[in-house]
């Protein structure tokens, strides 16, 4: 079973939370940027990149999509948006760029 409790953060923000994550969500969103890739992904996804060092595109093509799927946080639906936003910038992961861009997704 996953009670939810309150958690208090550093703040003062009230949540709750089922899992040990003891990330406060009102943080979360303070920190959130507002431009560029990291912004359009989810908190955890972006979590996820910064962890791995991941915070610009450059390093991001560095990456194949299954290396960013590995990564705790990152869900199936990061990846279309990790994508557009490396070939909005003429980037593409490791095995996109292999691939060619020409693929059915
Ligand atoms: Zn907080």
């Amino acid at each position: 079973m996953s009670e939810k409790t309150l958690r208090i953060c550093d703040k003062g923000h009230r949540y709750y939370k089922s899992s040990d994550c003891p990330t406060c969500p009102t943080c979360e969103e303070e920190k959130k940027p507002t431009t560029g890739f990291l912004s359009e992904v989810s908190a955890p996804a972006r979590r996820a990149l910064i962890a791995e060092g991941i915070d610009t595109l450059e390093v991001l093509s560095r990456y194949s999509e299954k290396q960013i799927l590995r990564l705790h946080g990152i869900g199936k639906a990061s990846l279309p948006v990790l994508r557009k936003a490396l070939a909005e910038e003429g980037h593409g992961f490791q095995d996109a760029n292999k691939r060619g861009l020409n693929g059915n997704n």
